[in-house]
């Protein structure tokens, strides 16, 4: 990191604070001279998160995540250290240092804004192509839009275009503008079969993909005839293009989002834009791939309330994709608190409480939004927003629909062992036991039966929760731990001895763990630079931000470093004195063991076994 950088990321601490910051994201209470909530990086209904103020950290006694306010929002923003110091610095009017990189990042840049342009340049040749050309191939695919009820204002919206049968149309337009390096790592072209470069997409509708600010970045592709496989050929990864970050439709969905504080998710490139054209304005698509972990962080950098509608097939399929999807939006926003459950009118709590609102969209079998809304019309698929279930009740409905296909005891037995984990979700006592009655009654089983398997099912998931935590505390072996304590006296924020005293001690230390020792070093490095411990924490937490591990060693560190405040100087040099002999004597045990090893090795040459056993004494003396 460059000086100027660092003195930036320090006014940038300066003025953060990090109660303010958490207090986004969870609810705080005092305790102690501590702040205390649910933590928002693992499950847990008893709060072991803690804030220090003092020292401007947060940790979690259950996990071991812990850091600054900057990892804070990097953790639970899912952005890397420049982006949020970049955004940071932007907030509060400091100027980013000049960051040009070399040669090779222009370079990249360079040829990024090159690829973007090609795409841009193919999407105009599609569309005008679509739109102009006269041959019986292409009107034959305006017929086929036109029956979608893709109209030439929607064409131009979206950019649709047409990608005919040739194999270089698009090739021969863009070859005088473009070299062939980049529109082949633009995705357009490809080589044939005699290595000359042809169309990558031939025969089919373009669907061009724009990344949220409008940039033109990937295609999907539709065949149109009729035995043209793949159905959808979408655009591979490239330097401008990573489908899992990218949504379709977000460009043009995103006021629409934030003024309704909600978004629609749909399966296809068409369902989207057939919903949008209708006025339904606020849905994309993830592009030909599965929902990904950095979708739903996209999702909510435009929804902060979270609130997320499943419009896909409600066909079996449709079904799955719906509960694999709700489990991934649930799994990213893990520890931001509950999923809402229950409507506003029936159990009151406070709107920020939810870490996400999930409710299904979903009309009768069988039919996807595309075909939904051309067959039976918006003003319907509008109420079938309004009337969406939250996921809870969708999911128990779906499974309560199995009953009438029950034929054996034994099935019954399975569909309840299927409900029962969602049974399990439901976090208010009262609401459950509502649940527990209704649910069954319709499956005629005995309610009191019903319930007590959910408490067993409750108490199965809090054994296991507890195991975890148990195996990440996990203990460190005598030695160790007494190297982590010696780093740790540098943390204590009431320390009687200053940090040139603490260099001084334990300067002969032999650190035998890799990752201690490179901590050990930086804050060799760090204690001539900084004024006090606080400075001192900030320090490491910036110099291992981008280290997992190493960041949770730093976490654990404080926490070893608080037991050891309020000590007198005489107790603190006796602390220290005591882990340098346990140290020590871990040393010379383990030459001891080599020695004696190698003497049971030395069996049978007397010479050498002479030798060790001379040795040995001369070490135990
Ligand atoms: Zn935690």
């Amino acid at each position: 990191m460059s000086n100027q950088m660092h003195e930036l990321v320090s006014k940038i601490k300066d003025k953060l604070d990090i109660l303010d910051v958490v207090s986004e994201k969870v609810i705080l209470k005092k305790s102690g001279t501590n702040y205390w909530g649910l933590c928002p990086f693992h499950k847990e209904k008893t709060p072991s998160f803690s804030v220090n103020p003092n020292l401007g950290i947060y940790k979690c006694f259950g996990c071991g995540e812990g850091g600054d306010a900057i990892s804070f929002i990097m953790k639970t923003e899912g952005k890397d250290f420049m982006t949020v110091i970049s955004e940071l610095a932007e907030r509060f009017g400091f100027e980013m240092p000049n960051t040009k990189g070399g040669n090779s990042s222009q370079s990249l840049r360079q040829t990024k804004d090159e690829m973007i342009k090609a795409c841009q340049k193919a999407a105009e040749y599609y569309t005008t192509f679509l739109l102009q050309d006269k041959s019986s191939e292409t009107l034959k695919v305006r017929e086929y839009l036109n029956n979608r009820g893709i109209s030439t204002d929607i064409i131009n919206e979206y950019s649709l275009g047409f990608a005919s049968s040739s194999y270089t149309g698009l090739y021969d337009v863009l070859k005088t503008k473009f070299s062939d390096d980049i529109l082949e790592k633009a995705g357009l072209i490809q080589k044939g079969k005699n290595e000359k470069y042809i169309d990558r997409f031939r025969s089919r509708v373009i669907i061009p993909i724009r990344d949220e600010n409008g940039t033109y970045i990937a295609f999907g592709a539709r065949a149109t005839l009729p035995d043209q496989a793949p159905k959808y050929l979408n655009s591979s990864d490239t330097l401008i293009y990573n489908k899992s970050k990218v949504l379709y439709g977000l460009y043009y969905a995103k006021e629409a989002i934030k003024e309704k504080q909600s978004i629609i998710l749909m399966e296809g490139y068409f369902d989207v834009i057939t919903a949008q054209a209708h006025g339904i304005k606020n849905a994309v698509a993830s592009c030909g791939t599965s929902l990904t972990l950095d979708h739903v962080k996209l999702i909510s950098r435009y929804n902060p309330k979270r609130r997320i509608y499943l419009s896909f097939d409600t066909d079996s399929a449709g079904q799955k994709a719906t509960g694999r999807n709700a489990d991934l939006i649930k799994e990213a926003f893990t520890g931001l608190g509950a999923v809402k459950q229950f409507d506003e009118n029936y159990v009151s709590m406070s709107e920020n409480k939810y870490s996400c609102e999930i409710r299904v969209i979903a009309p009768p079998e069988g039919k996807d939004p595309d075909e939904f809304i051309r067959s039976v019309g918006a003003e319907s698929y509008f109420e079938y927003i309004e009337k969406a279930p939250l996921l809870l009740d969708f999911q128990i409905n779906q499974l309560l629909k199995e009953k009438k296909n029950i034929k054996t005891p034994l099935e019954k037995s399975e569909l309840v062992e299927k409900i029962i984990p969602y049974l399990a979700e439901i976090n208010n006592k009262i609401i459950l036991d509502e649940y527990v009655k209704s649910v069954a009654g319709i499956l005629e089983v005995d309610s009191k039966f019903l319930a007590s398997e959910v408490r067993k099912k409750l108490k199965r998931d809090t054994v296991s929760d507890e195991k975890i935590s148990r195996n990440v505390t996990k203990n460190s072996t005598l030695a160790q731990k007494a190297q982590k304590n010696l780093l740790s006296v540098f943390l204590v924020i009431d320390s009687p001895l200053n940090f040139q005293q603490l260099a001084e001690k334990t300067a002969n230390i032999e650190f035998t763990d890799e990752t201690l020792k490179i901590v050990k070093n930086t804050i060799d490095k760090s204690i001539c630079t900084v004024n006090n411990v606080k400075e001192l924490i900030e320090e490491l937490y910036t110099s291992f931000v981008d280290d997992d591990e190493i960041n949770k060693l730093i976490t654990e560190l404080i926490t070893i470093s608080e037991t050891f405040s309020g000590l007198d100087a005489e107790d603190f040099n006796s602390l220290i004195e005591e882990n340098i002999t346990a140290i020590n004597k871990f040393k010379s045990e383990r030459k001891n063991k080599a020695i004696r090893d190698s003497y049971i090795e030395a069996n049978g040459d007397d010479e050498k076994a002479l030798a060790l056993q001379i040795q040995l004494k001369e070490q135990i003396k």
